[in-house]
């Protein structure tokens, strides 16, 4: 199992990388904010409570979301091979269950990586998207508070994950196919470690 946490704000580019990541080795994606907009969408009783959160651009609260990973993590056989976690952690609680989570499965994060782009560019790049995605929190009000939440709650995991030497900075701005290469540099150094 070779587990990857691809980490960065909203906007940061995430998603984009980890479809590339898939393709390169084989890994399960979970994408959390993907797993909640499927319950939205399917108007479950979890969606209606993720969606009062999401639409104000909130986290979910951090017992409900750690039992909604931990229900996809043990229904999901193909996770056995590896997984990229796109979306979690985003706070300190949440790291700390997955460290607990994954050892259960005698696995554990190899690696996180960070994608850093300024909050200038993660906002041209929201309000892009926005336009083609529809997505109910891609407007300027939404993405102002996500990007307060992530400064407050999300990136203090760089300095817990750097503290277990983990973190791999990566700059996201710029290409896509060069910000990925680079990101492939690092994790086949690490897999070559294993
Ligand atoms: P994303 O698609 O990763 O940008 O997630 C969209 C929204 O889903 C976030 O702004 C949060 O409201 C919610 N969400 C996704 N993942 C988490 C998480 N790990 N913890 C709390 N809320 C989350």
């Amino acid at each position: 199992m070779f587990n990857i946490v691809i980490f960065g704000a909203p906007g940061s580019g995430k998603g984009t990388q980890s479809d590339k990541l898939i393709e390169e080795y084989g890994l399960y994606h979970i994408s959390t904010g993907e797993v909640l907009r499927d319950h939205i969408a399917r108007g479950t009783e979890l969606g209606k409570i993720a969606d009062s959160y999401i639409s104000q651009g909130q986290l979910i609260p951090d017992d409900l979301m750690i039992k909604v990973l931990e229900h996809v993590l043990d229904n999901t056989p193909e996770a056995e091979k590896g997984v990229i976690f796109d979306g979690f952690p985003r706070t300190i609680p949440q790291a700390k269950a997955l460290k607990e989570m994954l050892s259960r499965h005698g696995s554990k994060v190899h690696a996180v990586v960070g994608l850093e782009v300024d909050d200038k560019e993660l906002v041209d790049r929201l309000l892009k998207r926005g336009q083609m995605s529809g997505r109910s929190d891609d407007n300027l009000d939404t993405i102002t508070r996500r990007l307060n939440v992530y400064h407050s709650q999300t990136s203090p995991l760089r300095d817990y994950y750097k503290e277990e030497g983990k973190y791999h900075a990566i700059p996201g701005s710029g290409e896509i196919d060069s910000i990925f290469s680079d990101i492939k540099t690092r994790l086949d150094a690490i897999k070559e470690d294993k």
